[in-house]
């Protein structure tokens, strides 16, 4: 019933259509108050109801247990790549494994707090390593679970070594797939492509880990600080946190193969990732370079073995209806993100596409 284009930006990225119209419709006057979300207190009682709600909503998709805290923050993945080691390191050692660029950023701006060291490195493998340098007396363990540029996906959780804790940044996977919390120490991700508008970071942390950061923190990015003023020591990213809100109503009511909510969402992501990368598989044309143990579901990057034919194909799938394909400009080629809001006829879509285009010109 939408006549809009497939978007497959990796982030911010596509959102559920249903939530876009629910936003425009409360814009003006959000449930009677005479107000939008945007001109509300963050203290009064309209949106301590959202953001309550939200907050709810979300620990109960994911089943967060009780020991953690959910913080609603700013500053984005690479914020927390310097605030999570000044919240947990001590300014000591942080082990990181290295799956492709973001976990390559965050182990570079974790050395401006800790002593890191790289426990493993894909390199240019596609496949992620299995042996893994690990210290006992680590801080924490960094994994990137989703490489949004590189399409590497762990699809399970190593299990927590000696105590060390796990640190996973989910920006790029966060909301797609249930999550081992026995296994994590802190999670957190950018809400962009999954979850909402770009501003709003969330982080989930286990309450012993609380209390441990360096002085230098800014108190607006001590996560004990906010967690004990429930986000709001500073002004949160209110209407980030209601558009997500809006978006985890859409994923607990989400039915597909007789499944609801979660459940439904991971179905369908898996039936989307198979569709696309069995015809990737199948073309002579297109190629895609990770290891199938550990392809992402979110982020499809591929390669046209044709590159004189880069620009024409994003020009006819551009004028096809299939938006924001080009590859990330570290690696090139093409990429092609199928988020939550991504439905299967935008991937059915994309693989006639491919298909059709292959015909013409491979
Ligand atoms: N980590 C991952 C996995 C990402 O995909 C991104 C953004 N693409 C970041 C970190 C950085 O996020 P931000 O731009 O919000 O700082």
């Amino acid at each position: 019933t939408s006549s809009r284009p497939f978007n497959f930006a990796p982030g911010p990225a596509t959102l559920p259509e249903p939530v876009l119209r629910q936003v425009a419709e409360e814009m003006l006057d959000w449930h009677g108050s005479g107000m939008s979300v945007m001109e509300m207190s963050h203290r009064g009682k309209e949106f301590v109801s959202i953001a309550e709600r939200a907050e709810a909503d979300l620990r109960e998709l994911l089943a967060v247990p009780a020991n953690f805290r959910i913080l609603f923050m700013q500053g984005g993945g690479l914020g927390e790549n310097a605030i999570v080691p000044m919240n947990l390191s001590r300014g000591g050692k942080v082990d990181v494994v290295i799956t492709g660029s973001w976990s390559r950023k965050s182990a570079a701006e974790a050395r401006r707090y800790a002593d890191v060291q790289i426990a493993a490195d894909i390199g240019k493998t596609g496949v992620i390593p299995r042996d893994w340098q690990l210290r006992d007396d680590a801080a924490y363990l960094h994994l990137c679970t989703n490489e949004t540029i590189d399409g590497v996906e762990f699809h399970d959780l190593p299990q927590s070594a000696n105590g060390v804790p796990l640190v996973i940044d989910i920006s790029s996977h966060m909301l797609s797939r249930p999550i081992d919390w026995s296994r994590v120490g802190l999670a957190f991700g950018g809400a962009q492509k999954n979850v909402g508008p770009a501003g709003l970071t969330m982080v989930f942390v286990r309450e012993d880990l609380l209390g441990r950061a360096l002085d230098i923190c800014p108190s607006a990015f001590n996560y004990e600080t906010v967690a004990a003023h429930q986000s709001m020591f500073n002004t949160p990213p209110t209407f980030a946190i209601y558009v997500a809100g809006l978006v985890f109503q859409w994923v607990k009511g989400f039915e597909y193969a007789g499944l609801r909510g979660l459940a439904a969402i991971e179905r369908q992501n898996i039936d989307k990732a198979r569709l696309l990368y069995e015809a990737l598989d199948a073309s002579s044309l297109y190629e895609n370079r990770v290891d199938p143990s550990c392809r992402s579901r979110m982020n499809v990057p591929f390669f046209l073995k044709n590159e004189a034919l880069n620009e024409v194909f994003l020009a006819d799938a551009k004028a096809a209806g299939l938006l924001q394909l080009k590859g990330h400009k570290s690696v090139g080629g093409m990429r092609a993100s199928i988020y939550n809001a991504m439905p299967l006829a935008g991937v059915q879509a994309l693989v006639s596409f491919l298909k059709t285009f292959e015909a013409r010109h491979g």
